[in-house]
């Protein structure tokens, strides 16, 4: 079989590419090397944020997009994916305006709220003396894991053609069509889609594309907290360079809670890694001073890896027969399919934004691993 389009990884970013280009009847290969959504990988795991709340309106818009997404996504597949229960931002009054700014000028709805009405929302919720909040209802979790399932199976239902486990070792570019080796095979199509997350780096590297891209390991604790599982989720924004927090409540568990920063260097090839007490114990002690009703009583804690660029936005962009889609920087998932839209305008002849060029100023820098999510 001959296809158009091959997709090598097959991550939140590559997997909803494949569906999209499938659904507007391109012959699509997906190769992963773990398989969709495998502990090694940063489409894994149980949950993730999901909120529209940006200071820039791309993510906004795309967000909002991608709330209708998900939700057709369920549509289709009979699958609960979406637990939108809000979102309370707190932080310095200027990122609070500019979020509250962009989200409105998007036409989408963020409300203001004070000490009484985030008591309201989230009771367990203390707000230090003048200390502010906004609200956002277009917000809360995703399932990742029952996202990452839905979207494999509605991939394959269009047609998807998924090879997985299945190492891409080389992608080579041929006179006319992209060749893409693999341990014992290979595939040729006229474009080749490089959403390879923590590898892209050393992948497109080969094929002579090198990208300032920092991949690192974050951490996530979930506390047995059934009591939250209808809570908003939570974002304190910290001054840029600080670390904040976020969290979403997680049904059948309770809550999740993470530092948005302070990710250690990747290294290759690890399946699973171990949790760092240090800093589970950092995020107990948050806990304690801002909802100090809640028991800090973990459920589990784990690290799954990301992938930093310096200015925190994504690469996605063409390099010749080569559509680069990678640079996670921690905050890509909640997208799901609206990012495999974006991706497939761009694999059919669209140009990238400036946020996501190849050769965008935010480029030039150094990716450090342990950067904030600043977005
Ligand atoms: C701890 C943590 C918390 C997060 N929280 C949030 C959140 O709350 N909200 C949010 O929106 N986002 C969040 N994210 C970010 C989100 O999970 C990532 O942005 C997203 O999963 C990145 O997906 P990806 O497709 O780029 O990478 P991946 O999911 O890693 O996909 C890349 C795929 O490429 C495959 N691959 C690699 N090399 C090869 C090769 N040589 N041949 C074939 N296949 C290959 C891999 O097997 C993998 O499946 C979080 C991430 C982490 C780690």
């Amino acid at each position: 079989m001959t296809y158009d389009i091959i997709i090598v990884g097959a991550g939140i970013f590559g997997l909803s590419t494949a569906y999209e280009l499938a659904r507007r009847g391109r012959r699509v290969l997906a190769i992963d090397r773990f398989g969709s959504g495998h502990p090694a990988t940063s489409s894994t795991g149980a949950s993730r944020s999901i909120r529209i709340a940006y200071d820039h309106p791309f993510y906004v818009d795309l967000a909002l997009e991608a709330i209708d997404s998900w939700h057709r996504l369920e549509s289709e597949t009979g699958r609960k994916i979406l637990h939108l229960t809000g979102q309370i931002d707190i932080g310095p009054q200027g990122k609070l305006e500019d979020l509250a700014r962009i989200v409105r000028s998007a036409g989408a709805a963020i409300e203001s709220v004070d000490s009484a009405e985030v008591h309201r929302l989230f009771p367990e919720i203390v707000l230090a003396t003048g200390e502010v909040a906004l609200f956002q209802r277009q917000a809360g979790t995703v399932l990742a894991d029952a996202g990452m399932a839905a979207l494999l199976l509605a991939a394959q239902r269009a047609g998807v053609t998924y090879l997985a486990p299945m190492r891409v070792t080389r992608i080579e570019m041929g006179e006319t069509v992209v060749k893409v080796h693999t341990e014992g095979r290979r595939f040729e199509a006229a474009q080749v889609v490089v959403a390879a997350g923590p590898w892209a780096k050393e992948l497109l590297g080969e094929a002579g594309l090198n990208l300032p891209l920092a991949p690192a390991v974050a951490q996530v604790t979930f506390l047995d907290a059934p009591l939250l599982v209808d809570r908003p989720g939570i974002a304190e924004w910290r001054p840029n360079g600080e670390t904040g927090i976020y969290g979403h409540p997680v049904p059948g568990i309770g809550y999740k809670i993470a530092f948005d920063a302070g990710a250690e260097g990747w290294q290759p090839d690890v399946e699973e890694w171990q949790p760092d007490l240090i800093e589970e114990k950092r995020i107990l002690n948050w806990l304690t001073r801002r909802m100090p009703s809640v028991a800090p009583k973990v459920s589990r804690t784990q690290r799954h890896p990301w992938t930093m660029t310096p200015d925190v936005d994504f690469i996605v962009d063409r390099h010749g027969p080569i559509i680069v889609a990678c640079g996670c920087s921690g905050h890509a998932f909640k997208f799901g399919p609206a990012l495999g839209r974006f991706v497939a305008d761009i694999v059919e002849g669209g140009s990238a934004p400036d946020l996501t060029r190849l050769d965008r100023m935010g480029l030039k820098q150094v990716a450090s691993a342990s950067a904030p999510i600043t977005r």
